[in-house]
């Protein structure tokens, strides 16, 4: 894990799995954007920030995944820092009972034990209608790019560097991803297209890399989630129910399912395809015998 220069005030931690951009209030004050994920960067990123002598004033969140705000409770603790967050997101990780909206197939139990170190209190909520914060005094600009999260924003610093969080993958991360996330596909491909706007001299993409221009990597993320979209109208055959088509999915792009865990991230995951499929007009939902089922 290490520190790596960005422009002006503007660094990033980089995690090995993820950049976490913050931004330099002083030489030891710092507002961070998203604070990483708990389960296996917590502790080397509290060492690093230790070690170079930085006290987080404030962290600013793209969105409420588990890999982004997975340290915000604990730097809160730690720190006493700002948080702030998209309004939306901020009520969902407000209490277990609403993280349930994002883990609707999961018992409020198993929410609470795996989750529950999500639960935070955002101090600063950024509302739709707004496209700037000040958070300890530092001006941050903010464009509204819902889809890959309910009310998932792009941030950026007062050094002209956008951070992109989750908008878009990285060309590392389209070689890899059998099927990238999007909590509305449709909704996430019309925010990707908004991003051609976004003028800034560098941008982070938060899994994982940093461009001085964009255009190109928003054109080849929405061929990408387009082509896994088609991949998975390919799968369809006849009328299918939602887990005879996971089925076929797993099956044909040969994804390991081993835990309930999995199974529920990769339900998530396709739902997005399949909805977005039904949404474009190109697959239909019908009643057969009973089931809710996808036909061509
Ligand atoms: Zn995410």
């Amino acid at each position: 894990m290490e520190i790596r220069k960005v422009k002006g005030n503007t660094f990033c931690i980089d995690t090995g799995m993820t950049y976490i951009p913050f931004y330099k209030i002083n030489n030891e004050d710092i507002i961070m954007m998203d604070s990483g994920w708990a389960g296996g960067e917590r502790e080397e990123i509290d060492e690093l920030l230790e070690k170079n002598n930085f006290k987080v004033a404030g962290i600013i969140c793209s969105h409420a995944h588990i890999d982004h705000i997975g340290n915000v409770a604990y730097f809160k603790k730690k720190y006493n820092c700002i948080i702030a967050m998209s309004a939306y997101e901020a009520l969902i990780c407000s209490s277990t009972t609403n993280l349930k909206v994002y883990y609707s197939s999961q018992t409020l139990s198993y929410v609470t034990e795996h989750f529950g170190h999500m639960v935070c209190k955002t101090d600063i909520m950024i509302w739709d209608n707004q496209d700037s914060i000040n958070v300890c005094g530092i001006e941050f600009k903010i464009l509204h790019t819902p889809g890959h999260s309910p009310a998932h924003i792009c941030i950026t610093t007062p050094d002209d560097v956008g951070y992109v969080g989750d908008a878009l993958i990285s060309y590392k991360v389209m070689k890899g991803a059998k099927m990238p996330y999007a909590f509305i596909l449709k909704e996430d491909l019309r925010s990707k297209e908004k991003l051609y706007n976004l003028k800034c001299s560098k941008y982070v993409v938060a899994h994982k890399g940093m461009y001085s221009d964009i255009t190109n990597l928003i054109t080849d993320n929405i061929d990408f989630y387009k082509n896994r979209a088609a991949k998975v109208y390919d799968a369809i055959d006849g009328a299918m129910t939602m887990e005879e088509i996971m089925k076929t999915v797993i099956k044909k792009w040969n994804i390991s399912v081993k835990s309930r865990y999995k199974y529920a991230i990769i339900e998530r995951m396709l739902r997005s395809y399949v909805e977005y499929l039904n949404d474009t007009g190109r697959i239909k939902l019908i009643m057969e015998d009973g089931f809710l089922k996808y036909i061509k």
